[in-house]
């Protein structure tokens, strides 16, 4: 693991959240951001109505931009947004998680959440100077955010099916040589 489990979650999460506005876009339905919701163990409040979803569906251009900075623009960025939010860090343990930071009330609504837990979890890709794990995707044609947690830095591509459409287009390469 790079950073700890909740930081990794939420990158996680920031990274799929950004990626989904990419054509064609994944974040549609009230169903869609339930998904996401469960898949990266957000707990509190979730509306599951259409006013959330589409406040963190404005959210992405900002997830994107905060993902894709430089440390410096970063920095900015996340302080912007810890005092737009007034994020109030404190420690928790619920579920199967240890002590970790929240930094938003159990009854803020979701879009808040999203945001001031991407802006905590690049605080401490900040300060491990980390940046270097997130990038744009390897592939030509594709925009998507591409966050590498692998140990030894191999993640180039920001899905399996880009990964696949280059290692398709390199054997042909190679085959045709
Ligand atoms: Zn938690
Ligand atoms: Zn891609």
């Amino acid at each position: 693991m790079v950073f700890s489990h909740d930081v990794e979650l939420a990158l996680q999460a920031a990274t799929v959240l950004a990626n989904s506005a990419l054509e064609p876009d994944t974040l549609t339905t009230v169903a869609d951001l339930s998904q996401v919701f469960v898949d990266f163990d957000y707990s509190g409040r979730h509306d599951a109505d259409a006013a959330e979803l589409e406040a963190v569906r404005g959210l992405r251009s900002e997830l994107r931009e905060l993902l894709t900075a430089s440390r410096e623009e970063a920095v900015g960025l996340v302080n912007t947004m810890l005092a737009e939010e007034r994020a109030v860090p404190r420690l928790m343990r619920h579920d199967r998680f240890d002590w970790h930071l929240h930094a938003v009330a159990d009854d803020d609504p979701l879009p808040k959440r999203i945001r001031v837990e991407t802006a905590m979890a690049m605080v401490d890709v900040i300060r491990a100077d980390e940046l270097s794990r997130l990038g744009t995707c390897a592939d030509d044609e594709c925009d998507g955010v591409v966050l590498d947690l692998s140990r030894n830095r191999s993640r180039r591509f920001c899905s399996t099916t880009c990964g696949n459409r280059n290692a398709v287009a390199a054997y042909r390469a190679r085959q045709s040589q």
